[in-house]
C-alpha cells in the first residue's frame, strides 16, 4: 500500500550547501508551528522490517513503519541537523512535519533524526548539519 504525497508548503529538492548529497529548500516563507509535509511511502508491518533494509524507514508506533524510499515522497530530503528549525510529529499513523522556527524562503528545513538513526548512520561518518560543521571550525 502506498500514499500519495502531502504537501502543506511550497518546497524543493536542491543541493545542499555543507557536505554533499541533496536537500530540501523552503520555496516561501513559513512560520513557526506551520505543517510543512508528509513523509510518505510503503507501510510494512514492523515484524516484517527486516525484509525492507534501507535509511529511509520511519517507524510509525509499535505496529507499522513506512519505508519513505520511494521517489515520490520528496520529506526523505530532509537532511538531519543537531539544531533544527522542523521536528516530526506522529498523528494517527501519519508522520508530519512541522516547523519549529521561522524558516525563511530559500532555507534549508531539517529535523533531528533521533539517537537510534544518528548512532547507525550519521556518527560513523561524522554529522555534517550547520551546527556541527561550526563546532569543527571553532576548535
Ligand atoms: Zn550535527
Amino acid at each position: 500500500m502506498k500514499i500519495k504525497p502531502v504537501i502543506g508548503k511550497k518546497v524543493k529538492v536542491g543541493r545542499a550547501e555543507k557536505g554533499a548529497g541533496l536537500g530540501l529548500f523552503a520555496e516561501e516563507q513559513i512560520k513557526k508551528g506551520d505543517y510543512i509535509i508528509d513523509y510518505v511511502g510503503e507501510i510494512i508491518p514492523n515484524a516484517k522490517c527486516e525484509d525492507h533494509p534501507g535509511k529511509y524507514l520511519f517507524e510509525v508506533d509499535d505496529h507499522f513503519t513506512i519505508d519513505g524510499a520511494m521517489r515520490e515522497n520528496i520529506a526523505r530530503y530532509i537532511n538531519h541537523a543537531c539544531k533544527p528549525n522542523a521536528e516530526v510529529e506522529i498523528d494517527r499513523g501519519e508522520i508530519k512535519i512541522y516547523a519549529i522556527k521561522d524558516i525563511a524562503k530559500g532555507e534549508e528545513i531539517n529535523y533531528d533524526y533521533g539517537k537510534e538513526y544518528f548512532n547507525e548512520f550519521i556518527k560513523p561518518i561524522g554529522c555534517k548539519c550547520t551546527s556541527c560543521m561550526k563546532k569543527i571550525k571553532t576548535t
